[in-house]
């Protein structure tokens, strides 16, 4: 039996216990890149959101599968490759690239299924052919458009007001305002110098909704559980899918809609158009790392701003140091017998937190409140009575399954690698030498330990190691 995980859904405006269309699997739609650039940590932003969401739902014992598209086709994209003269699939293939290799940085997990718009232009011409059999679509100077008018409940996502739509006017961008609402364009007629398929709708190409509704129905199927994006897709291109899948189909599209709210610089969205962005690899080339991105980055809930800030960034480094500090000491602190000073209710206390802060609309920010007050208690019971084998051990699988869904422990903590068999020698040289009397030889190992940022406490149980900030 799967866990119970209560989410804030954006289409019916209230809290609601989520129940998956099919058993314990649930099917999801994640909007992914536009790949004519490299994403910003705003972009990220929500995919971090998308990879904690598809982790609690895996740690509560559902199964998942995920499709995030690539857009590789829209206004940008052939933009870009148009500036630079080279073909669309070489242009966005290399962004495509960098963006995964951005989300393996950030160890955001893969989804089952990552399909590019230009791979699926049969089932989006099929899908426009539908809606014109069912009498929403007209023609106007090549280019097919969805008659809004004609489907009663548009605006049912972002509750727009229909009254000030002009029935008959168009648009034809991919983009645009609210008060712009009017009848968008599902296959745009083909213009000198852009990229153009041969179809029973013409010599044309997608436009940006058409592709999200034909992608998500033909890998997901025409009803599934959860969609999900930041705030500004709500209008229009949310609204948009619903729209032409629903149209299409006389059934539910999606059951539950998520959206993450902006991360914000000095009181702006982060956007590619203000300037006022970050690329991961920007911060990676200023030294930061990549965990303290992702705790920053998932540290807010994401129904909330995330103001980014280098204050706030530097705070989640110093997160990690004490995750990392406080389970290295845990493993390498020798077991007490008898009591211990930590009790199995510190631990039960900690998961049932956790898991309640997750359940709650993946409330983070609790679920991390929780960790470091268990971190403080793992802390206060290594400086006085110590930790039972057992008790360390439930520890260890307590912070192993938080790890499952937050994916923040750095990797040596876990089990020992690089050069930690190396500083444990050192160590033990270092105990030897001082039961030997040989004080400038121990001296000497301890100099050499801190001049790679490694520092010895002495204590009763023996010698502990932590790196320095
Ligand atoms: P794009 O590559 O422009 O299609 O954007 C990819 C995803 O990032 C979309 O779901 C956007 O809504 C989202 N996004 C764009 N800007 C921000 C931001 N400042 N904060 C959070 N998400 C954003
Ligand atoms: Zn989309």
């Amino acid at each position: 039996m799967a866990r119970q995980i209560r989410f804030l859904n954006t289409l019916s405006r209230r809290t609601e216990t989520f129940e998956p269309l099919d058993d314990a699997h649930v099917r999801m739609y994640t909007c992914g890149p536009t790949v004519y650039n490299f994403a910003h940590i705003g972009n990220l932003r929500t995919f971090l959101f998308e990879d904690v969401l598809r982790r609690t739902l895996q740690a509560f014992g559902y199964r998942v599968t995920q499709v995030m598209n690539l857009t590789d086709i829209d206004d940008k994209t052939i933009k870009g490759a148009a500036a630079e003269g080279v073909s669309l699939r070489e242009f966005t293939d290399r962004y495509v690239q960098a963006f995964f290799e951005d989300l393996r940085t950030l160890r955001v997990q893969r989804a089952e299924h990552y399909p590019r718009a230009t791979d699926f232009i049969p089932e989006m011409v099929a899908l426009v052919q539908r809606l014109t059999e069912r009498g929403y679509t007209y023609v106007q100077d090549g280019s097919t458009y969805f008659r809004i008018a004609a489907f009663p409940s548009y605006g049912k996502l972002s509750g727009i007001d229909l009254n000030q739509v002009r029935p008959g006017a168009r648009v034809d961008a991919d983009e645009y305002e609210k008060e712009d609402v009017r009848d968008f364009v599902l296959w745009k007629a083909s213009k000198d110098g852009e990229p153009a398929w041969d179809s029973r709708l013409g010599r044309g190409r997608p436009g940006w909704h058409l592709e999200c509704s034909a992608m998500a129905m033909t890998l997901l199927g025409e009803s599934f559980d959860i969609h999900t994006g930041a705030v500004d897709n709500i209008f229009p291109h949310h609204e948009n899918e619903i729209a032409q899948s629903e149209a299409a189909t006389g059934k539910a599209f999606v059951h539950t809609w998520l959206h993450a709210e902006h991360l914000i610089v000095e009181g702006q969205k982060m956007a590619k158009s203000l300037g006022n962005f970050f690329t991961l690899r920007d911060l990676l080339a200023q030294g930061h790392n990549p965990l303290a991105i992702r705790y920053l980055l998932i540290s807010v809930p994401y129904r909330q701003k995330l103001n980014f800030t280098f204050d706030g960034l530097h705070a989640a480094q110093a997160a990690i140091e004490r995750i990392e500090n406080t389970l290295r000491r845990l493993a390498h602190t020798p077991a007490v017998t008898g009591a211990g000073a930590l009790a199995a209710a510190a631990i039960e206390e900690f998961e049932s937190e956790f898991d309640a802060g997750l359940a709650d609309d993946l409330n983070t920010a609790r679920g991390l409140g929780a960790l470091h007050v268990l971190l403080t208690r793992i802390n206060q019971a290594l400086d006085g009575e110590g930790i039972t084998g057992a008790m360390r051990e439930r520890l260890q699988a307590a912070m192993a399954h938080m790890d499952d869904v937050m994916g923040i422990v750095p990797s040596g903590t876990r089990v020992a690698t690089g050069d930690e068999a190396e500083i444990e020698a050192l160590i033990a040289e270092r105990v030897a030498a001082r039961a030997a009397r040989a004080f400038a030889r121990a001296d000497a190992i301890r100099g050499e330990l801190a001049a790679r940022g490694i520092v010895l406490e002495d204590t009763p149980h023996g010698t502990v190691w932590r790196r320095q900030r």
